[in-house]
């Protein structure tokens, strides 16, 4: 159901691990106060392209208009996701792609909106 999964990122302790099938067409460099603080590079996926694992449940952060949480690893500190609440119009999982290496982000267009 899942499709082939060959991507897997993750934070930098492995705690949180996140799986796909394939990189995203392009990459967002967000530039709300919140992901500037956070230095994040987003891809977008549906929620069902993406397998969310992690062993110690990851901490969120609520802000704004409340219809995203952000995620982070509760051990690293990591930013690693943001997740649609019942708010959002897009039902899509924002993936930070910075938890990629470097030679496979550079591979991908960055749209700075
Ligand atoms: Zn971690």
């Amino acid at each position: 159901m899942w499709g082939e999964i060959v991507v897997s990122v993750s934070c930098h302790c492995e705690n949180v691990v996140l799986e796909f099938a394939k990189l995203p067409s392009y990459i967002r460099d967000c530039d709300c106060p919140m992901c500037n603080r956070l230095g994040a590079l987003w891809g977008d996926f549906l929620l069902s392209e993406v397998i969310v694992s992690s062993t110690i449940p990851t901490k969120t952060y609520e802000w704004g208009n409340g219809d995203y949480v952000m995620h982070h690893c509760p051990q690293c500190g990591c930013s690693t996701h943001y997740t649609p609440t019942q708010l959002a119009k897009n039902k899509e999982i924002v993936i930070n792609l910075r938890m990629l290496a470097r030679k496979e982000l550079e591979q991908i267009p960055i749209d700075q909106a």
